[in-house]
């Protein structure tokens, strides 16, 4: 999708810190990071937010759900960590492309800000 950022590091057009690649997902480290380890996991396909998430996507969701742990632990994460869905205005979501963000390699505090 055209002026899309996420699109854009999805193409590497624009250039991002990519941690894991594969033909439905891409994972980088995020610019702004917020604990040690934050990294961000991205679909390819242009899904505005998780509103936006329909049964089609089922597939690509669990891939993502279940590829997760995976890239936590390659980035040495052992004691716990944190995912966060960003949605829409409330939940200041400020990049409108579908994004998990993972937090790991600190004490998380709840409730969130
Ligand atoms: P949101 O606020 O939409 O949930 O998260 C967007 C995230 O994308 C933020 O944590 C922000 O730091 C990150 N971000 C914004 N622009 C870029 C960029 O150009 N490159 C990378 N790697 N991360 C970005
Ligand atoms: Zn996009």
């Amino acid at each position: 999708m055209a002026d899309c950022l996420f699109c854009s590091i999805v193409d590497h057009e624009i250039p991002s810190d990519v941690i894991y690649e594969d033909d439905m997902i891409i994972a980088f480290n995020d610019i702004a990071p917020q604990a040690p380890v934050h990294f961000l996991v991205v679909p390819k396909k242009h899904i505005a937010s998780l509103d936006e998430a329909t049964e089609e996507d089922k597939e690509l969701i669990s891939h993502i759900m279940l590829k997760i742990p995976e890239l936590v632990k390659e980035q040495g994460v052992e004691n716990g960590y944190r995912v966060v869905i960003n949605t829409g205005e409330d939940g200041d979501q400020t990049v409108k492309h579908l994004h998990f963000h993972i937090l790991g390699k600190r004490k998380m505090t709840w409730p969130p800000g």
